[in-house]
């Protein structure tokens, strides 16, 4: 079974380019032109990444995005113009997982899709996991299943975009240590170009949906003009 690729994009030409690169990877692609035959595609098909223009004739392609981060954490990469850089910004604070400037080579294409897949684990099995259980990381409260992409905190499970769960894993790492921002990009969108906004907007959406330690102080504490740690519980 091949994975299947949702590319929207109102532009015939770019599906057309990027249909045999993306075969020849794996990948069969599905083609929609606007965001309402993707909504239509979305509700039936079971897809591996979608590729999201973000101007589209009947909308926003940021829309979507929102919709689809709703309820799902599917990999998603925006495509934007070179000139619509704040486009560019919100998708990724929207919790796009990358984001591909126009015009692109479809190598480039299939290589960031690629990677996008791998960081999610993808291709690393086939669903069924003799490990289950097994790679489990708990702190303060936090539990992370790494077999299965599951994030409970006080027992409650909570729903992460692919950043968010990837800046998670990263605290999680080292958890006394503070990370600057450019560790958290070098570490969370590998080094990608990032302005610090996004990287702050991400830790506060985070931090949010991480909730407080039963003392009430936040999981995520900020060292003012450093960087982010995760706050160290108390001792029992
Ligand atoms: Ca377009």
């Amino acid at each position: 079974m091949t994975a299947k690729i949702l590319l929207v994009e109102d532009e015939i030409e770019i599906a057309r380019t990027l249909e045999m690169p993306l075969a020849e990877a794996g990948f069969t692609l599905l083609h929609c032109l606007n965001l309402d035959s993707a909504r239509k595609t979305l509700a039936v098909e079971s897809l591996a990444a979608i590729l999201l223009d973000l101007n589209l004739p009947d909308g926003n392609g940021i829309e979507l995005c929102r919709e689809i981060r709703r309820e799902s954490t599917i990999p998603l990469l925006i495509i934007t113009a070179r000139r619509d850089e704040i486009d560019r910004i919100v998708g990724l604070e929207m919790g796009a997982d990358d984001y591909i400037v126009k015009p692109f080579s479809p190598r480039e294409v299939v290589a960031r899709v690629t990677a996008v897949l791998r960081r999610q684990g993808w291709g690393s099995g086939d669903g069924s996991n003799p490990d289950d259980g097994e790679n489990v990381i708990t702190y303060g409260g936090i539990e992370v299943d790494e077999d299965r992409h599951q994030v409970m905190v006080d027992g409650r499970s909570i729903s992460l975009t692919k950043t968010e769960y990837r800046l998670l894993l990263t605290l999680l790492r080292r958890p006394g240590q503070v990370y600057t921002r450019e560790q958290i990009i070098e570490m969370v969108w590998d080094g990608a170009y990032i302005v610090d906004r996004v990287v702050d907007s991400v830790v506060s959406r985070l931090r949010r949906k991480l909730g407080t330690l039963p003392d009430g102080r936040a999981r995520i504490r900020t060292v003012h003009s450093v960087g982010y740690s995760l706050t160290e519980p108390e001792s029992p």
